[in-house]
């Protein structure tokens, strides 16, 4: 079925408004930091008391250089000694996580994100994989992927990621002209990216994802074709193609770009509809949000099977695993309760210092969250809502509960987003470009005032 009708710029344009990505509901903006100190005992209870499966996330913060258009949590250093000291903290707060869990708690994902993983020397790299395997007991199936920047990457890297366990890895292209890249201040030959990737399969970490963002300085068109040619010529299992969100004033280091080099809204609509339309056309399907993958590759067998699941680092074909954040910045995430690290790195330092775990912020989800999460994460992960399986899983006579939604859901459905039915709704091909849309008609925070600035567009 070809993925778009002709009215889709017409179509994004009306639904092009400010709106969380639901990596979580409640999304990251309800964490606070006056929370009930008692909230982190009774959770560290719970998870005692029963083995659960989880995922490890770690946050390795430090970036050799500035990209201008970085909106990450990062910190620009040259010195790789700050990556020993960051390991000891790492370690001091895996100490610490282990006895929060029940002995038999496995471990079925690991995942290295930043700032820049690769930051770490081969042999921070294969330190903190002995510490990972020391502290936590690793599922032998267990996903271990990590965010490869390949401008500073040898074989010496990518042999200690083997090593660790590494089975997948996300090569950061972002796009592959010299004026952009040029414009963004990420120099990154396509050899260099290629390179990597031929080292990465020589070495047998056989799963591939290529990340893209369209949106900057300089791009066309023509541009952004050359860029997916390129990186279609290695092959990848997957791709994410994010758009670029200019908030200079929460990103300071935006200013830094040229604003008049930026694509007009127009044009990087343009971009969107034309990757999309490229992606699928070369035979890769489009999971959702901003991800594409091979008809082979897991996570479109998850869309097909409907087991998909969606966390904080996105899409995921793992059933809904507990999430563990460690380093600054990172959020945990359970049933009850998401919890995020402290963010400025010495006040991380000093609660582990004082053998504390290092939770700034908490929210607790109230039963009417979880209710709404069911939702929406079945509209982002499944693209569909069946009443009967809602009523067995909550109890609750789904056209009753959310009567006035539904009548919400009339606009999108004349424009062809979604199918209203007897015994559920579904959301169309088309409408799959507009998933965090239909979702947001289920967030009960949106009407808060601080919402309407907090988010990107939502296409
Ligand atoms: S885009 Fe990635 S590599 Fe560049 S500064 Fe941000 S986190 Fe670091």
């Amino acid at each position: 079925m070809k993925f778009y009708q002709s009215d889709v710029f017409g179509l994004i344009h009306k639904y092009n408004v400010p709106g969380p990505r639901y990596t979580s509901y409640p999304t990251a903006l309800q964490l606070t930091d006056s929370f009930d100190k008692g909230l982190i005992d009774k959770d560290v209870s719970e998870r005692q008391s029963v083995p659960r499966s989880i995922s490890l996330y770690f946050h390795i913060p430090f970036c050799f250089s500035l990209c201008w258009y970085c909106g990450c949590t990062k910190i620009i250093t040259k010195d790789q000694d700050r990556g020993d000291v960051y390991l000891d903290y790492l370690e001091k707060e895996m100490e610490l996580r282990k006895v929060t869990l029940h002995p038999e708690t496995d471990v079925h994902q690991i995942h290295f994100g930043g700032g820049t993983p690769t930051f770490l020397t081969p042999e921070q790299l294969r330190r903190l994989g002995k510490s990972i395997h020391s502290y936590f007991n690793i599922h032998p199936d267990a996903e271990f992927s990590v965010e490869i920047d390949p401008r500073r990457v040898g074989e010496d890297h990518i042999l200690a990621l083997k090593e660790i366990g590494c089975n997948r890895a996300s090569l950061g292209v972002q796009d592959t002209n010299d004026d952009v890249q040029e414009a963004i201040r990420r120099i990154q030959p396509f050899e260099q990216t290629r390179f990597v990737a031929d080292l990465l399969r020589k070495h047998d970490i056989k799963h591939i994802n290529i990340d893209l963002i369209y949106g900057l300085p300089k791009q066309t068109l023509a541009s952004f074709k050359k860029s997916i040619d390129d990186v279609l010529s290695l092959d990848p299992d997957r791709f994410a193609v994010y758009s670029y969100a200019h908030i200079p004033s929460i990103m300071p280091s935006q200013k830094l770009l040229n604003e008049a080099d930026l694509p007009t809204s127009e044009e990087k609509l343009n971009l969107l509809v034309f990757a999309v339309d490229y992606l699928t056309r070369a035979g890769y399907n489009y999971i959702g949000m901003d991800h594409f993958a091979k008809e082979s590759d897991e996570l479109s067998i998850a869309l097909k099977e409907g087991t998909l699941h969606r966390n904080f680092q996105g899409y995921s074909t793992r059933a809904e695993l507990e999430m563990l954040g460690l380093g600054m910045s990172s959020i945990s995430q359970n049933e009850n309760l998401y919890a995020q690290n402290e963010k400025d790195l010495n006040n991380y330092y000093e609660r582990l210092d004082s053998g504390k775990l290092p939770v700034k912020k908490v929210v607790e989800l109230s039963e009417e969250d979880k209710i709404r999460k069911k939702v929406i994460m079945q509209i982002m992960c499944r693209g569909a809502i069946d009443y009967d399986r809602f009523l067995d899983e909550t109890g609750l006579v789904f056209k009753e509960k959310f009567s006035a939604e539904l009548e919400r859901l009339k606009e999108p459905e004349a424009d062809g987003l979604l199918s209203l039915m007897n015994n559920g709704f579904k959301i169309t091909p088309a409408g799959r470009l507009f998933l965090r849309n239909i979702a947001m008609v289920f967030d009960e925070y949106l009407t808060q005032k601080r919402h309407k600035t907090a988010y990107s567009k939502t296409v």
